[in-house]
């Protein structure tokens, strides 16, 4: 929504936009995962196969504009073999106008992380590392159900940093039993490796899931809100105190680490989502593809498209700039609200902050409008405040 779509000398349009691929699938299930995946691996030939067909079958929404990143994210990419996400990264390359240095990255799980597999990602054009780490300690990993123990987690990035330079991991907080002291050390243990980028989230139950079943049953306790609060005031000081960026909600990076792709996407810059459950946006309208891999493989062995596209309204494009703009340090800029919603958006802003500028979780910085360090972990409520209603 927010591309310059504006015209090169030569004709090009100079936009830039993301493609995110959807690996469906996992060794097991997380107790605490509501995202997209099947545990049986039967359909993997089908479905690289029509993860091909959909990049052809898409070839035109996004016409003369540049691909600037390749996420394989999942799920578990890293259940694909080279040759076949070197297949994918092909047929991208064949279909698509790729910049001269996109950034490729790949989430992949400890467990599946072998010294061959390193190997061959370092010989592909694949250029940075998601490992999902989590946490370091056996009784947090076990709560969850991870399949990689506490000595794969530091094995395998032992071996990774020996690869690659850019490398982000995943970190939960929250997690129930987890003390301050053990995320001191999970955080502790991560600096130690010396890698550039880190992404970490306080836990959530999310409805049916394993997770939400056990904590009903009182089998685990509960999360504890206040506890994440704390452990994620206790992070933002120890990374920053590392050289850490804290750019969005979420994530952390050192100076050139941050995530291109994710990036991209909370400025609102287009990006196609290919795979089952996979989400596109055009800059107009966001689309999703059918949560079901059989139903999403019979789909396009028939040339069918198994998508649902809704057109964003001016509202909605606003809303979800504000939500995304205060989880990241660039803000939500009043002049590009004026601009591209209205004066009256830029109005209604500008008087729903009020009660927080009051209150010290929001301020305004060079026509800016940020969350203060008090306002972090409660960004996505005030978030909400300054919707507009449809
Ligand atoms: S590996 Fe990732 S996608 Fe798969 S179940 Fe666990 S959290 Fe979910």
């Amino acid at each position: 929504m927010h591309s310059s779509k504006s015209s090169s000398p030569s004709g090009k349009l100079d936009g830039a936009f993301g493609i995110y691929i959807h690996i469906p699938f996992c060794k097991q299930a997380c107790h605490y995962c509501d995202f997209h995946f099947s545990t049986s691996l039967k359909k993997k030939d089908e479905l690289v196969n029509a993860l091909a067909k959909e990049l052809v079958l898409r070839k035109d929404e996004f016409k003369n504009q540049n691909v600037d990143t390749i996420y394989f994210g999942g799920g578990t990419p890293s259940l694909l073999s080279i040759e076949e996400l070197q297949f994918l990264i092909d047929e991208v390359y064949k279909i698509y106008d790729v910049s001269e240095s996109p950034e490729i990255t790949i989430e992949v799980n400890p467990d599946d992380l072998t010294h061959q597999k390193l190997n061959d990602y370092s010989d592909s054009p694949i250029n940075r590392l998601s490992i999902g780490i989590q946490s370091f300690f056996e009784e947090d990993l076990k709560l969850m159900n991870r399949a990689h123990n506490s000595e794969e987690a530091k094995r395998c990035l032992e071996e990774a940093t020996k690869h690659f330079d850019n490398i982000s991991i995943d970190l939960i907080y929250g997690i129930p039993g987890m003390s301050n002291e053990r995320w001191i050390q999970n955080l502790e243990t991560a600096l130690a490796f010396n890698i550039p980028h880190i992404s970490s989230y306080a836990l959530t139950v999310e409805p049916k899931t394993a997770l939400a079943s056990f904590i009903k049953k009182g089998i685990i306790k509960n999360v504890d809100d206040d506890l994440a609060q704390e452990q994620f005031h206790i992070m933002i000081e120890k990374l920053e105190a590392a050289g850490f960026i804290h750019y969005e909600l979420s994530n952390f990076g050192k100076p050139e680490y941050f995530s291109r792709n994710n990036s991209a996407y909370w400025q609102g810059k287009p990006y196609l989502g290919i795979g089952p459950s996979a989400h596109s946006f055009d800059g107009k309208n966001r689309s999703w593809n059918v949560r079901n891999n059989s139903k999403y493989i019979n789909s396009l062995e028939k040339n069918i498209l198994p998508i649902e596209t809704e057109t964003l309204s001016a509202t909605d494009k606003y809303n979800e700039y504000v939500m995304t703009g205060l989880r990241t340090i660039w803000g939500v800029s009043l002049e590009k609200v004026e601009q591209e919603f209205g004066e009256k958006y830029k109005t209604y802003l500008l008087e729903q902050s009020q009660k927080h500028i009051i209150e010290q979780l929001l301020y305004l910085d060079d026509g800016k409008l940020l969350v203060t360090k008090k306002g972090k972990f409660l960004s996505d409520g005030i978030a909400s405040d300054l919707f507009m209603l449809n």
